[in-house]
């Protein structure tokens, strides 16, 4: 027991150290200032060339969503979930040894080339991505936490990072034994994740980039902004790429009837959904009628 309390301690202390680094210290491997200079380059895109022109600039709940970056990228990691999550993998893991499973890698792609390692991870990470946010968008509990990200009105960059933190969790979980049964010798995945922050907040800007033949292999404005749409003739949604449209082409999930520009967001009674961080950090455990 004191074993995972030195565990929780030691993460808690590390993660602090770590955010005060990244503030402090501005580097090429700082994700602190990625953030920063990523959401400014696509808010200067929306900017300069707005797809719905008529949008305020300061577009509703903006600085709520301009939390939320933060909030979802060091701030919720920071007051306990990388503690706990460093625990259960612990705990995890004493359970596999029970059993005698000490080593969960079933593939050693390690003797690969760092460029392939790296593909790999993004393929597969986004393949598992795409499918837990069709079970957010299907399990009826998952869906009352994913309404947060579906209540945003009108859509801007910084409503990629809007979302509850149970989606950490939940992402966390499910992607955690298929990326441990890969052997990846590379800790450092810095690229992927900058590449798939860039795609995401992409996804949500108030931008028009016609991607031609390449629509039909990574996400953009054009094809997210149905899958935030108020009213879809299915009842489960549409388009549910995260970074790679593919996943929906190859399973027919796909859905672009019309130019989504003007399309009415979030979901029926999204009126009634709370508007403040409060409300919507503790959204998803309240029991409510049916
Ligand atoms: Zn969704
Ligand atoms: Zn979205």
């Amino acid at each position: 027991m004191t074993r995972y309390f030195q565990i929780f301690i030691q993460s808690f202390t590390d993660y602090a150290r770590y955010v005060g680094n990244e503030v402090l210290n501005a580097h090429w491997g700082n994700y602190f200032y990625w953030l920063i200079a990523i959401s400014v380059f696509f808010y200067l895109l929306e900017l300069v060339f707005p797809w719905r022109k008529n949008q305020p600039r300061i577009r509703k709940d903006f600085w709520l969503d301009a939390f939320y970056m933060f909030f979802n990228f060091f701030l919720f990691s920071l007051v306990g979930y990388y503690a706990f999550s460093n625990v259960f993998v612990q705990l995890f893991n004493d359970f596999l040894a029970i059993f005698g499973i000490t080593n969960l890698v079933a593939f050693e792609i390690q003797t690969w080339p760092v460029w392939a390692q790296l593909l790999t991870l993004f393929i597969l990470r986004d393949f598992i991505h795409w499918n837990v946010h069709r079970l957010l968008h299907r399990v009826p509990w998952l869906w009352e936490f994913h309404k947060v990200h579906h209540s945003v009105e009108q859509m801007g960059f910084a409503a990629h990072l809007r979302f509850h933190w149970m989606e950490t969790i939940v992402y966390r979980t499910i992607e955690y034994i298929p990326l441990a049964m890969i052997g990846f010798g590379i800790q450092e995945f810095l690229l992927v994740h900058l590449f798939a922050l860039s795609i995401g907040h992409f996804n949500h800007s108030n931008i028009r980039v016609p991607l031609g033949p390449l629509k039909y292999l990574f996400n953009n404005p054009q094809m997210h902004i149905w899958h935030h749409a108020k009213h879809l003739p299915v009842k489960h949604g549409v388009n549910y790429g995260i970074s790679l449209s593919i996943w929906d082409y190859l399973f027919g999930t796909h859905y672009i009837p019309s130019d989504g520009r003007d399309e009415p967001l979030g979901f029926e009674k999204v009126e009634e959904f709370p508007n403040t961080l409060k409300g919507q950090l503790f959204y998803g455990f309240k029991k409510r009628e049916k």
